[in-house]
């Protein structure tokens, strides 16, 4: 049994749906659970309806979903052999969500949030019923099961939590069998119901977190998290055009990756079924040829000691000097004391005899957290930063990292450098102008002559976040 996951974008145009259904048939002797987010960016328009619903403007919040309809039908009817049946189902929808539109519109805050899950659940439900009619009209025998019969979380509308115990019983209940039984179950990501029956959702890009739930509970031999890229790549290939794809990443690996910037998966998604150590893949469903990349909880030892570069732009640096204070009892504790007060996470540290640095991403609060510590030492920010972070488990046994980092980085001006507590990473911290110089230095000091576990890149555009 395998699970198969395909994000928005994999699910966008009926070429492109008929293409999955092509890459899951091709797949059926694994026994497939596939998972499907919303097709395309339907989340995103229903949730900017829920906007104008919830600011009074109903007028506009209904031409929205008018519009989002035809965009579905559009998409779907090319590949679906009963079309008049599906009008009728969107129709049903639509006027669910106009119900839910109304009651957003008179709620207060509070009734606010599950009202949204309730109105969105309507992409993923569309989604799941269009990809068991296409795979239907495949040959396969799918069958299409609401997630929300099986998923449980706890109310925590919007970005709720899953309740494994009851949701494994019901995955073994009602979705084993089918499955044992030949059939191609297809469910949405993302949504869910509380236990008294509510719907929910499991936040923003959930979808790949309903997949690692669903893999972990029925005990699968691999999730496949299908999207629009080729996997995890050396480094951002619109700035390094010879980035190569990684084969292989520990979760600890790609954990790394995630925080500083890499975006196709946020391995945080995949923990269930890391913890029951069932490899994750990521795979590009437009070439379902390329092997991806896989996830694993412990990954054997590779040729690069670097798996991959990732950046974070928008940070600023705070610098704290104190002649005195530094090597007093205490004086650290105090400085992360105020950034934990202010709920401001630090990313990047380095001391010396006289000071020390931090990088930050979110400045709401850098005003009264300067404040604060200028009661004890000099204080000084400067915005307009970037981190580098170069991830490998190796690292930490690896001599001489730190050596090519610096020696890559001659004619650039480094502002920090700091190697992560798990001792598997190299941050650096740069101007913001220098951050492609940087990153495209690095790459060919780390990759030159490698690479047994990656290869070029095909493709050399934006890896966008899909969602
Ligand atoms: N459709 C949801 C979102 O856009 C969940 C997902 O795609 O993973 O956030
Ligand atoms: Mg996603």
């Amino acid at each position: 049994m395998i699970v198969m996951k395909f994000g928005g974008s994999s699910l966008s145009t009926s070429d492109a749906l008929a293409r999955v259904a092509g890459v899951i048939a091709e797949r059926v002797s694994r026994m497939p659970v596939v998972v499907v987010s919303a097709i395309g960016k339907t989340t995103d328009r229903l949730l900017a309806a829920v906007a104008q619903a919830a600011d009074g403007r109903q007028g506009e919040a209904r031409r929205s979903v008018a519009a989002l309809r035809d965009d579905l039908r559009d998409t779907a009817a090319p590949v679906l052999s009963d079309v008049p049946a599906f009008d009728t189902l969107l129709d049903r929808h639509v006027e669910d969500i106009e119900r839910l539109l109304t009651e957003l519109q008179a709620a207060d805050d509070a009734a606010r949030p599950a009202l949204t899950d309730a109105l969105v659940s309507h992409g993923e439900r569309i989604s799941s019923q269009v990809m068991a009619r296409v795979l239907r009209r495949h040959g396969l025998d799918s069958v299409h099961v609401d997630v929300r019969d099986v998923l449980v979380t706890d109310d925590r509308f919007t970005e709720a939590a899953p309740l494994f115990g009851p949701t494994n019983d019901r995955l073994r209940a009602l979705v084993r069998p089918l499955v044992e039984g030949g059939r191609v179950v297809v469910m949405g990501g993302f949504i869910a119901r509380t236990a008294d029956g509510r719907p929910s959702t499991l936040g923003r890009g959930g979808s790949d977190f309903t997949a690692s739930i669903v893999g972990a509970g029925l005990g699968v031999a691999e999730i496949q998290i299908w999207t629009d890229v080729d996997g995890i790549m050396t480094a951002d290939p619109s700035v390094v055009p010879e980035a190569r794809r990684v084969r292989q990443l520990s979760f600890a690996e790609a954990s790394e990756l995630a925080y500083f910037g890499a975006r196709v998966l946020h391995p945080s998604t995949v923990l269930p079924a890391i913890e029951r150590n069932i490899p994750v893949r990521v795979l590009n469903s437009m070439k379902p040829e390329v092997e991806g990349t896989l996830i694993l909880s412990q990954c054997p030892p590779s040729g690069s000691t670097v798996k991959s570069i990732a950046s974070k732009e928008g940070i600023t640096v705070i610098d704290i000097r104190s002649t005195r204070m530094l090597m007093a009892h205490g004086f650290l504790a105090a400085i992360f004391e105020v950034f934990d007060r202010y709920r401001t996470a630090v990313d990047v540290v380095s001391t010396s005899e006289i000071g020390v640095s931090v990088t930050i991403d979110r400045t709401d609060r850098l005003a009264d957290i300067t404040a604060e510590l200028r009661r004890v030492a000099d204080v000084s920010h400067e915005s307009g930063q970037a981190i580098v972070c170069l991830v490998g488990d190796a690292i930490r046994h690896t001599p001489g990292v730190a050596a090519t980092v610096f020696t890559a980085l001659e004619a650039i001006n480094v502002r920090m450098i700091s190697q992560g507590g798990s001792r598997t990473n190299i941050s650096v911290v740069v101007d913001e102008r220098d951050l492609p110089a940087a990153v495209a230095a690095l790459h060919h000091a780390l990759f030159a002559d490698l690479d047994t576990s990656s290869e070029p890149s095909v493709h050399s555009r934006t890896t966008a976040c899909e969602r």
